[in-house]
């Protein structure tokens, strides 16, 4: 199932590659949590609504709830997908920039079986990976110091599984 929602979303990505913009807009902004050459790497793309994979199978795993849960962006492998009212909302992107790092790091598959997990087992707002980029996004708003958001990523899940 998971490598049929990964050629699902390589689907998405490229039906949209066209209209996608480069984070490399946010670097003023992102000084110092998002290198240049990790925002130059990643999009986002502006959507009236999200794509999310409706698959019956993910419905029986018990993700119904999630599928259908109304976000306002999502993150597929570098690119994400906001809603037009989010467009601007720096917030939204910070945090969708972490789940960018996410996938980064642990690679398509691994972060998805990951994901799906912790969604079954935690919820959506106790999931470890979510609540990672709600943290970092809150450190941002409220003016927290400086950290390399992907290095930290990197030796959190580098810690995590030694
Ligand atoms: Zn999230």
């Amino acid at each position: 199932m998971l490598h049929q929602i990964e050629r699902w979303i390589d689907q998405v990505n490229i039906e949209y590659q066209e209209q996608r913009i480069s984070c490399s807009k946010f670097f003023g902004e992102f000084k110092g949590f998002y290198p240049l050459e990790f925002l130059q790497q990643s999009y986002f793309v502006i959507v009236d609504t999200i794509p999310k994979p409706n698959f019956p199978e993910l419905r029986h795993t018990g993700l119904g709830d999630f599928i259908d849960m109304e976000v306002h962006g999502i993150t597929y492998k570098s690119t994400y997908y906001v809603l037009p009212q989010f467009a601007s909302d720096l917030r939204l992107h910070f945090h969708e920039l972490v789940h960018v790092a996410q996938w980064r790091h642990l690679g398509a598959i691994p972060f998805m079986e990951r994901y799906i997990t912790e969604i079954q087992t935690s919820g959506y707002y106790e999931a470890p990976l979510e609540k990672m980029a709600y943290a970092f996004d809150d450190h941002f708003t409220k003016g927290g110091k400086k950290i390399d958001v992907p290095n930290y990523v990197a030796k959190e899940f580098n810690k995590a599984f030694k």
